[in-house]
């Protein structure tokens, strides 16, 4: 007899992702669930974001990670509410866990939630936790045949973030091969190319956020 555990994990977890999407939309809430390996600059792009966006966008954000606050802090000195999930060894965000989280965090008051999940290309991917969308980032030091590699996350984000493109001099990243590589994996996907240590090109995704944020209905 063969028991597959891991089939049934995923169910449990898409009925309790089922259940954050039902209580995010009736707030009206957006939320977008990054992805990224660990150093491609998930909480810098936050941080950023949060000072371009924060006076026209109440934002709330869930840190994800497997051990320390340190994350949840930089994003608190901004004024946002922010809640701290630490895996304890677990190397994805559930939706179990971020139910327990949206109990902590002032709903009514957010339009667009931010979960950063634990840096990690693979089972984030296989894990919806009731966002409205996800957006991975791949930093230009990591390579551009990651795309190839992992393509589950690529194939499922909505965005991706190309971040770090201040170093693109200084690696061999080839341009030209990730947008090929996308190109297949999901040819709809929205490229924003930035370094979010340098602010350059991060209009673009400051434009789509508030888009998208419109769509809800407490814009
Ligand atoms: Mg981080
Ligand atoms: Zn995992």
């Amino acid at each position: 007899m063969q028991i597959n555990i891991f089939a049934d994990i995923l169910k449990a977890n898409t009925e309790s992702a089922r259940e954050n999407r039902r209580l995010l939309a009736g707030k009206g809430l957006t939320a977008l669930n990054l992805i990224s390996s660990p150093g491609a600059g998930k909480t810098t792009l936050l941080e950023e974001t949060i000072k371009r966006a924060g006076a026209d966008i109440s934002i709330g954000v869930i840190e994800g990670d497997v051990q320390t606050a340190r994350d949840a802090e930089r994003i608190g000195k901004l004024g946002v509410p922010v809640i701290q999930l630490n895996t304890q060894g677990a190397c994805h965000l559930d939706a179990a866990m971020v139910a327990e989280a949206l109990k902590e965090l002032p709903l009514e008051k957010i339009q667009l939630l931010f979960i950063e999940n634990v840096g990690n290309l693979i089972c984030p991917a296989a894990f919806e936790l009731g966002e409205d969308g996800k957006i991975v980032i791949l930093s230009v030091p990591e390579g551009s045949d990651k795309v190839a590699k992992y393509p589950a996350i690529f194939e499922k984000a909505e965005v991706c973030i190309l971040n770090k493109i201040d170093l693109l001099e200084y690696t061999d990243f080839n341009r030209e091969k990730f947008y090929q590589d996308m190109n297949k994996i999901n040819p709809e996907i929205t490229v924003f190319e930035m370094s979010a240590s340098t602010g350059e090109g991060m209009e673009s995704w400051i434009c789509w956020l508030k888009r998208k944020t419109q769509d809800s209905p407490k814009a």
